[in-house]
């Protein structure tokens, strides 16, 4: 099942925290990723939310139908 939002901060690799590679499927971005939204996490009280991106196939693939006219 594809997952429609980037997995929580523990779950990412370094180079997906960096925004080096695909938040989905860990591709590397050097082409150009694309804003995925924000990935979850925190560290007690403190949020540690970030924005995360992906490669342009994962993009497609979780585009709601219709979105793109
Ligand atoms: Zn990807």
């Amino acid at each position: 099942m594809i997952r429609l939002t980037p997995p929580p901060v523990i779950e990412l690799t370094y180079g997906q925290y960096q925004g080096w590679n695909c938040c989905y499927c860990n591709s590397s971005l050097a082409g150009g990723g694309l804003p995925a939204g924000t990935s979850r996490g925190n560290s007690g009280a403190h949020h540690l939310d970030i924005n995360v991106y992906a490669c342009p196939p994962c993009t497609a693939a979780r585009r709601p139908e219709g979105a793109d006219q």
